[in-house]
């Protein structure tokens, strides 16, 4: 990480023509290292030792924005390709597995829609209907992440509207130059629009046709999949943001002991004390309540209330730490000469994506409250 990643930061973030061959370079070098896709076992084709070895992993890797992409395991693709390891069939894992694996392709995760609620899936509108052995897929989605350049998309569709809410929807291979599929913009997301990997795209799908071989899993099992998808993932974010959080603290340390303003350090005045101890205690919080609920994962539990909790309030600390990081270093916290700039505006988008935090209190608070209607209570282990 010191000498590669964030030696190399601001010249990848410029995200021209250079910027792809250095990254590129680097990406090689990770898997000459014996460091590719720590996300995946061996047979898989990555170098994982488990989700918990992941899980630790996270913590460095989510230092920077990048390491991830450079690394091999980058979001969407990261879950993208589990989630294809562990439901694809031979000949999915064949052709669409293996060469994500190997870096040599890119995937998105296409199931936001701009005209419903994301917070509520089953309020989905994207169809797809079967005609013979193939699926017809219409319908409009938005903030599919890396879709530009992207050699296909897993779609989330409705297949079966009658079905039970949670049953409706199904997950589709969609290669990305099947006639109908457009990838009508690259978003502008606070001024960035990005370039392939970066890009969070809006994308139509009119009457595209793929085989119905290209189901991942079993028709209706979209939620499903999606949820085995993301309670691990979540863990694997968090641990990021905690290297986000700790790189910002550490930022923020170091600039309030060789910064003076008004005859003294601003590691003398108590308002920055009063940062540091906060962050130094929040920090030490999340961390332990996100290994507590990796560890209950690992164990076989799914730790619902646990993952929605960190969730939440790793993505409120995320946010107050680069803020008090940002506050320390003045007007050098918003310019692109520190990362913190970038650092605040991917934290803010972690208070929406995976869930909005509000979403996640939603489910904590109806657990719990369920567990003490039924008398259970609820016991803090
Ligand atoms: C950086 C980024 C990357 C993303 N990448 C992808 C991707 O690759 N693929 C993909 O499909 N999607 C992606 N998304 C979309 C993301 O999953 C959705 O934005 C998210 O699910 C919220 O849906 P929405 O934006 O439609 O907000 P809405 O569902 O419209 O919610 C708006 C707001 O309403 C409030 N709200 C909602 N429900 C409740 C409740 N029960 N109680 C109280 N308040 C509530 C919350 O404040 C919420 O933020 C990405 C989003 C971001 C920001």
């Amino acid at each position: 990480m010191d000498e590669h990643v964030y030696a190399n930061e601001a010249a990848i973030s410029k995200e021209d023509d250079a910027a792809l061959e250095l990254v590129e370079s680097l990406r090689q070098r990770a898997k000459a290292e014996g460091l590719w896709a720590p996300n995946l076992p061996p047979e898989a084709g990555g170098t994982g030792t488990g989700f918990l070895g992941y899980a630790y992993l996270n913590e460095e890797i989510g230092r920077s924005t990048w390491a991830q992409y450079i690394f091999g395991c980058q979001a969407p693709d990261a879950g993208n390709a589990e989630i294809l390891w562990e439901f694809g069939t031979d000949e999915q894992k064949e052709r669409w597995l293996a060469p994500l694996v190997a870096g040599q392709i890119r995937s998105f995760f296409s199931m936001t829609e701009p005209d419903v609620a994301g917070s509520d899936p089953t309020t989905l509108r994207t169809r797809a209907v079967r005609d013979g052995d193939e699926w017809v897929i219409d319908g409009h989605k938005w903030f599919s992440s890396g879709a530009e350049g992207a050699a296909f998309a897993i779609v989330m569709a409705v297949t079966d509207p009658d079905a039970p809410p949670h049953s409706r929807a199904s997950q589709i291979i969609v290669p990305a130059d099947n006639p109908g599929v457009d990838i009508v913009r690259p978003i502008s997301v606070f001024g960035h629009a990005g370039r392939g990997w970066s890009t969070h795209c809006e994308v139509t799908y009119t009457g595209v046709r793929v085989p119905a071989a290209n189901t991942l899993g079993e028709v209706g099992a979209g939620f499903r999949i999606a949820q085995k998808r993301l309670g691990p993932g979540r863990i694997h974010h968090v641990m990021r943001w905690l290297g986000q959080m700790q790189r910002a603290f550490e930022l923020m340390c170091e600039r309030a002991l060789e910064r003076e303003a008004f005859g003294s350090r601003l590691a003398d005045k108590q308002t920055v004390q009063n940062w540091i101890a906060d962050s130094a205690a929040e920090i030490q919080a999340c961390r332990l309540m996100t290994l507590d609920a990796a560890h209950k994962i690992d164990a076989g539990d799914e730790a619902r209330v646990e993952v929605s909790v960190i969730k939440f309030y790793a993505a409120r600390v995320l946010n107050e730490v680069i803020d008090r990081a940002i506050r320390g270093h003045g007007a050098l916290g918003i310019t692109n000469d520190s990362p913190l700039a970038t650092m605040y505006v991917m934290a803010r988008a972690a208070r929406i994506y995976d869930g909005p935090d509000e979403v996640h209190r939603m489910v904590v608070a109806r657990r719990i409250l369920k567990s003490f209607e039924s008398g259970d209570g609820w016991q803090f282990r």
